[in-house]
C-alpha cells in the first residue's frame, strides 16, 4: 500500500482538482486519488442520465488482487506473458493452466506443478489466479513456507494474531495457490499442518493449484547420491534426492493425487543438468 507520501507527489494534480471536496468519502481505501470522472462517487453524471461509473470495477478487482497476496515479484505474471516453446513441457503446462482458467467453475481437479526452480511453475499459478480473479473469483497465494511460519507466529502469546485468523481465509479461499509445496524441512507438526490445511479444502470440495521443486521420482539414485557426496553439495541438490512424497508424507501424496492433476515442468536447464550429471558419473 503506498503511503500518504508517495501518492501525493504521484497524484497533485487530482488533488488541486477539488480543494472542497470532502475528502474522506471520496478516497478509495487505497490511495488518496480522487476519480476524475465522478470524483468518487461512483456515478458518471453523462449528458442525459448517468451509469454507474468504470472506477467502480476497476477498484473491486484491485481489491480483489491486492486481497489475493500475490508478491510484488510476481505481479506481473499473466497467461498473456508465459514463454514456452511448442510442444515443450512448459507448453503443456500452460495449456493446462489456461483450460483451467476458461472451464472454472466447471473443475474439479486443481493442479499440482512438478519440476525444478526457473521453469515457470509459480509464474503458472499466478497467472491462473489472475485469470480467475478477472472472472470474481476469490483467491489467495500463499508460499506454504511463508503460511507455516505465520501459523507458528500466531502461538506466540504476544502475537496479535491467532492460527485460526491466518487459516480463515486460507480455507474459505474460492481458489487457493500454495507455492513451494514440501519447502519447508519435514517434522511431524509440518506434515500435520499442511495436511490438516489441504484436507479441510479438500473436504469443502475447494480447488487449490500447488507448485512443488520435488518430483515423484529421484533420478538415477545411485548415481546422483554419489556426485553429491564427492561434490559434497547435498544440501545444494536436495530438490533431485528427494521425493514429494519424503518431504510431505505419504498421506498427504495421496491426498494430492485425488484433487490435483499432475503436471510436470522439465526445463532446458535441468535437463542439461542431468545430462552432464550422468556424464560427470560415467568417468569417476
Ligand atoms: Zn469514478
Amino acid at each position: 500500500m503506498p503511503s500518504d507520501k508517495s501518492t501525493k507527489q504521484i497524484l497533485p494534480e487530482q488533488q488541486k482538482y477539488n480543494p472542497q471536496e470532502p475528502t474522506r468519502d471520496t478516497k478509495s481505501s487505497h490511495d488518496n486519488e480522487v476519480c476524475p470522472v465522478c470524483f468518487g462517487t461512483g456515478v458518471e453524471i453523462l449528458p442525459k442520465g448517468a451509469r454507474p461509473c468504470g472506477c467502480r470495477a476497476t477498484d473491486s478487482k484491485r481489491k480483489a488482487f491486492n486481497a489475493a497476496r500475490i508478491p510484488r515479484r510476481y505481479a506481473g505474471c499473466s497467461l498473456d506473458n508465459f514463454k514456452s516453446e511448442p510442444d515443450s513441457s512448459q507448453d503443456i503446462a500452460f495449456r493446462y493452466a489456461c483450460r483451467l482458467v476458461l472451464d472454472y467453475p466447471a473443475v474439479d481437479r486443481g493442479l499440482l506443478f512438478m519440476g525444478p526452480v526457473g521453469v515457470g511453475k509459480t509464474h503458472l499459478a499466478v497467472a491462473i489466479l489472475k485469470g480467475l480473479i478477472d472472472k470474481g473469483v476469490g483467491c489467495l497465494f500463499y508460499e506454504s513456507g511463508s503460511l507455516l511460519k505465520q501459523i507458528q507466529d500466531s502461538y506466540n502469546p504476544i502475537s496479535n494474531t491467532s492460527e485460526l485468523r491466518v487459516l480463515a481465509p486460507v480455507y474459505q479461499a474460492e481458489v487457493l495457490v500454495m507455492d513451494e509445496l514440501g519447502s519447508t524441512i519435514p517434522t511431524d507438526w509440518v506434515r500435520d499442518t499442511i495436511y490438516q490445511i489441504i484436507n479441510t479444502r479438500y473436504n469443502d470440495k475447494k480447488l487449490t493449484v500447488f507448485t512443488t521443486n520435488y518430483m515423484d521420482e529421484v533420478p538415477q539414485v545411485d548415481d546422483a547420491l554419489e556426485t553429491a557426496r564427492q561434490n559434497r553439495k547435498l544440501t545444494n541438490r536436495i530438490h533431485e534426492l528427494t521425493t514429494l512424497e519424503e518431504r510431505i508424507g505419504t498421506r498427504l501424496r495421496s491426498r494430492l493425487y485425488e484433487m490435483c492433476t499432475k503436471v510436470k515442468i522439465e526445463g532446458e536447464d535441468y535437463r542439461k543438468r542431468l545430462d552432464r550429471r550422468r556424464f560427470d558419473s560415467s568417468r569417476i
